[in-house]
């Protein structure tokens, strides 16, 4: 997608080999003109899958969550990483260990909004050891719905999940990948120059 390209080469910083910041319009700020491109590509990639509902983990899945779900007509349901007073019962649950913070949460979402007669569409910002997404589909096979696929809006090809769920037969769709980081440089590999 080019103009996810080009805001990841502009504004984007590589703060190590493997970690790459996007503040300035994914994870902490937010370009909505971005975020309903990004929901129309998902939407038009998954537009063959009878998808019934987007499925993502709090914060930063759920800006692109949203419009991908107004694309595709279907709402969206995030997964929290912490329980509350509202939400402590009926639920289904996952194991999630962070790249970035190096912390395991458990995710959470009600069994209310999850059910076997669902096609899901899992969307998650970036995809790198592939924890997320696992958990995120953990949750799916528990409500015995159909899993659509994953949709990452940058995916780390150098790191394993990728090829990991690739392998498991999942089918992934990513917005722009990303072949290396080295050097303090973004190199995107050919699949993500669509
Ligand atoms: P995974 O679970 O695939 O190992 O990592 C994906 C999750 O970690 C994403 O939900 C994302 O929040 C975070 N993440 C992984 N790599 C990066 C990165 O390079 N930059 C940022 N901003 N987040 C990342």
């Amino acid at each position: 997608m080019e103009l996810l390209e080009q805001k990841i080469l502009t504004e984007g910083k590589v703060l190590s080999e493997s970690v790459l910041k996007v503040d300035s319009f994914l994870n902490h700020q937010i370009d909505p003109r971005l975020m309903k491109q990004i929901g129309e590509a998902f939407a038009h990639r998954f537009s063959d899958a009878g998808v019934t509902k987007v499925l993502t983990l709090e914060s930063s899945g759920i800006a692109p969550a949203q419009m991908t779900g107004l694309s595709l007509g279907v709402p969206a349901i995030f997964a929290r990483k912490r329980k509350s007073l509202t939400l402590n019962d009926g639920l289904y649950s996952a194991e999630v260990h962070s790249f970035t913070k190096n912390v395991t949460n458990e995710i959470s979402v009600s069994k209310e909004y999850l059910s076997s007669e669902d096609t899901i569409l899992i969307l998650d910002d970036f995809l790198a050891n592939g924890q997320a997404a696992k958990g995120l589909i953990n949750l799916v096979q528990q409500s015995g719905a159909t899993l659509a696929g994953v949709g990452i809006i940058i995916e780390k090809g150098f790191q394993d999940g990728g090829k990991q769920l690739r392998e498991q037969g999942v089918r992934v769709e990513s917005l722009a990948t990303i072949a290396s980081l080295n050097h303090h440089t973004v190199t995107f590999s050919k699949e993500g120059a669509s």
